[in-house]
């Protein structure tokens, strides 16, 4: 085993001791080589279980989190899921194997553009990234089985409850936009309403309306 391979298989064990059990999930993770999607003063970190930065304040998040957000996503072979806040790359890319499309939204050019380079390099094709206030979502696609935001914000934005269908799923950190006291919440959306079930105590950068100056 490779130096690199072990410190995976060390990750993975992570992971799996932390809630992380279902194997499609793992062998997504598995799979990603994350070092690609730090910036190079990171990279002896890539693949620790640790959020890294990415440029324009922004973070990829703790391989836990992507694997815990992922899980509890429960996505299938055949879904069409939206993700916001495409950042690096990275939950995209855990996503891509096993959905049949993403979309993911983004609001910084620069990270968009950099994301879709990584995406290419990868071959991964299932995934289409476009800029934009990723709380208004993706109307022309709507309705998504799965959504994912990547993002904190004080409320669930309507738009994103309006293009879930009836019986969605949707994974997104709410709470407090300082960054403490935000919680990871799944969404069952049913005829009878959302159900709202917290599962982990995190910390997201927050997620911004309208596009950033330029
Ligand atoms: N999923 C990313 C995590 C990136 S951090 C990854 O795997 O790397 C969250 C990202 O959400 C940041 O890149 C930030 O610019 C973006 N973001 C924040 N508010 C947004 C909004 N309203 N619309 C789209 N993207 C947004």
């Amino acid at each position: 085993m490779t130096p690199a391979e072990s410190r995976v298989r060390r990750l993975l064990t992570e992971l799996r001791r932390q809630g992380v059990g279902d194997a499609r999930v793992l062998a997504a993770i598995e799979r990603v080589p994350r070092h690609l999607f730090v910036a190079t003063p990171f990279l002896d970190q890539a693949y620790e279980n640790v959020a890294l930065p990415i440029g324009r304040g922004q973070t990829v998040s703790q391989p836990l989190v992507v694997g815990l957000m992922t899980q509890a996503l429960a996505v299938g072979e055949r879904m069409k899921v939206l993700e916001i806040g495409t950042g690096s790359g990275y939950q995209a890319a855990v996503l891509a194997p096993l959905c049949r499309r993403v979309y993911s939204i983004e609001r910084h050019r620069p990270l968009l553009a950099e994301a879709e380079a990584r995406l290419r390099r990868l071959r991964i094709h299932n995934v289409t990234c476009r800029l934009g206030d990723g709380s208004r979502g993706w109307p022309e696609q709507a309705p998504f089985d799965r959504i994912i935001v990547t993002a904190a914000a004080p409320d669930i934005p309507p738009a994103l409850i309006e293009q879930l269908k009836p019986d969605g799923l949707m994974v997104l950190p709410l709470g407090d936009v300082g960054g403490i006291d935000q919680e990871l919440v799944r969404i069952a959306k049913s005829p009878a309403g959302l159900d709202i079930h917290p599962f982990l105590a995190v910390r997201f950068v927050p997620l911004v309306e309208g596009l950033p100056e330029e």
